[in-house]
Parts: C-alpha cells; structure tokens; sequence
C-alpha cells in the first residue's frame, strides 16, 4: 500500500435541467442525466469521472442505469486495491470483465486519469503529452424552433462574439419539409457563419441522395452522419458525390471503426468523442489512426457536463489531431454548472482549465442538491 493505492469508487447519478430542450432526431431531453464517478486513494486524492450519453440509450444502447450497475457490479472489483498510475493495466483488466460499454468505461477512465494528475499535482493534459494550445474553438447547436427564431439565436451569438459556427440536428421530420427548413437558415447566414448537420444516422441511401446536394447548394459546410453507422460503402458513396465533406460519428467508437473508415475512405472528418470512444486512453489511438490515414478529427460531444467536457478539453489541446474545433458546449445547456468556477467561454473557444487535475472543482452542495434519490 502506498498513498497512490485506489481505495474507493463511488458512483452518483445526477440530473441535471438544461437552460432549454435538446432534440435529437429520435428524442428530446430537458434535462442531462450524469453519473458521477469519484475514485479516493488512500493518498486522500478523489479524481472525477462523468458517465453521460446523448439523452439515453438510443444512441448506443448506454444509459446512466446501465453504467452505474456496470461500474458498481463489474469495474469497482477491478480497481479497488490498484495503484492509481496503472491506468493501462488497469484499463486491460476491465476488458476481460467487460465488453463494450464504452460510455462507462470512459467516465472511469477519466476519474484515474483526474486521480493520478491530482497525487502528481499536475493537469490531466500533461498525463498527455502536455497541452501545445490553451483553448479550443466550439460551435453551437442550435435548437428546432421555427427558421426565423433559429436565425435570430444564431445571429445573437454572432453579435456577442460566443460562437463563429453551428450545428443543427437533422432526421425528426419529413427529409423534405427538413431539408427546406435547414437550407433556409444556411441561406440566411451564408456568408456570416458556418453551418453544419447531423442526421444522426437516421436516413437511408436513396433518401440521402435525394436531399444531400440540396442541403450543400444551400452552403452547409459539414454533413454528419446522413445514414447508417455500420454502412461504410454508402457514406463512402456520398462522399464521392458532395462537394461538402462528410463526417463519421456513429460509424466510429473504436480503433478499428477509425481503421475501416480510413480503408474505405468513408469521411473526410471523424467525431472523435472521449465518452463513446471508451476514454482518453483509447481516444487517443482512434486519433492517431485518423492522423496517419489523412483524416481530420472533430473534438465532439455527448452533451457532457463540467467533468466530462473539462476532461474532452484537456485531450483537444493536447492533441494537434484534433484539427476542425469542437463542439464541447455541454455547460452551455446546462441551467447548473455544478463548479465553485465554471468553465470560459469566450471569442468562439473554450478556454483549458488551469490546475492539477481536470483543472475544476465540483461545487459539492450542488452535487447534492442534484444527486437523483
Ligand atoms: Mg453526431
């Protein structure tokens, strides 16, 4: 035993309201559920790590519920009794008890990155390699209300200097009555801001073929995920034809997904998200692959609160692969911030929290006055 030694892990769940809905294309959410993972040393250290998924198990079958039971009944007997800088091992030792469940694997991931960055007394991105900038760029998602609603929102963050780019889900409606919609607003702010789609997988290849071109000609700068996560051959196809790029998220959560898109070159971009991509750990091979097969990565988001957005920050600004900004506005939506300091947002970035650790410290009386009963 040394004070390095992991001698608890805790989970919470957390939920917390959102300043306004968040839709996606299969469901809304009004508030975040969070599962908070802290792991103490004996050292006295407690590192944070944030299970979170895009409202819920839609989007890879992880929800907060099924996080907490995996981490509790599974992960914790792997990892109470280890030192805390055994990360790899660690990490290789879950594997054997746990299959997939990237989501939960990442939020632990995280807590021992922030845990052994704590006991050293330095920033998680040193943990990486050491940050070569100091903020990343973040574009805004904006809501589904009606076009001149949706451009008046945008055209407030133009003016207020918050944001230089948005993103604007796709797939609830009609591909026609959508692709109307979503063309208007690119139209309104063709030359002031770019703007960019995900479809969220939710369309299929004739329906893609149908109303991509339309959506490019309106000047969309960025077309994520039209269709099928698993059907490299048709987003290949579709790059082929756009003259706008294509990027791949629910077709990438893992090194091999990256190797396969790069093989078929299949996108132009990879939306790299620390949580669906089991960590920081694993983030960093998926980028590395992306990297070597000339493909840019994209620093993305599961709606991730303070923990799981400060820890996606430290990786962008570690990571020279991370080259086409971020969209890790996850606080933004968040009517709580749950930090004694929130997060910087400023000029279109996000700034990198300074201080050991993940840089931030929980507001613990907000913790609990979110903590689920
Ligand atoms: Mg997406």
């Amino acid at each position: 035993m040394n004070e390095l030694t992991i001698e608890s892990l805790q989970t919470t769940i957390l939920d917390i309201p959102l300043v306004r809905p968040h839709k996606f294309a299969t469901t809304s959410m009004d508030r975040q559920p969070l599962l908070l993972v802290a792991i103490r040393t004996t050292g006295g250290v407690v590192g944070y790590g944030e299970g979170v998924v895009p409202g819920g198990p839609w989007w890879g079958g992880e929800s907060v519920e099924t996080m907490k039971a995996i981490i509790d009944g599974y992960i914790a007997p792997v990892i109470v009794g280890r030192r805390v800088d055994e990360i790899t091992g660690i990490m290789l030792d879950i594997e054997r008890v746990v299959a997939r469940a990237d989501f939960a694997k990442a939020a632990v991931d995280v807590a021992l990155h922030d845990a052994w960055a704590r006991s050293l007394g330095v920033p998680v991105h040193t943990l990486l390699g050491g940050a070569f900038r100091d903020s990343v760029e973040v574009t805004w998602a904006l809501g589904a209300a009606p076009v001149d609603e949706i451009v008046a929102e945008a055209e407030q963050k133009l003016a207020q200097r918050l944001h230089f780019s948005f993103k604007l889900k796709m797939g609830a409606l009609d591909p026609a009555e959508d692709t109307e919609r979503v063309a208007a607003i690119a139209q309104a702010l063709r030359g002031k801001a770019g703007v960019r789609v995900d479809i969220n997988a939710r369309w299929d290849r004739l329906t893609a073929l149908r109303y991509l071109p339309r959506l490019a000609e309106a000047g969309v700068e960025l077309i994520e995920q039209p269709t099928p996560g698993e059907q490299l051959e048709v987003l290949a196809e579709l790059r082929q034809i756009l003259p706008v790029p294509i990027m791949a998220d629910e077709s990438v959560c893992s090194p091999y997904d990256a190797f396969e898109v790069a093989r078929r070159r299949a996108a132009d971009v990879i939306a790299v998200k620390t949580t669906k991509c089991g960590g920081l750990a694993r983030s960093r091979v998926i980028v590395a692959v992306a990297q070597a097969a000339g493909i840019a990565c994209h620093g993305a988001t599961s709606i991730e609160g303070p923990i799981g957005t400060a820890a996606s920050i430290h990786f962008a600004c570690a990571q020279p692969g991370i080259n086409v900004g971020s969209e890790l506005f996850g606080p933004l939506l968040f009517a709580e911030q749950l930090l004694i300091e929130p997060l910087r947002y400023a000029d279109g970035r996000v700034a990198l929290p300074q201080g050991p650790g993940l840089g931030v410290e929980l507001d613990l009386d907000a913790v609990r006055m979110f903590t689920r009963n």
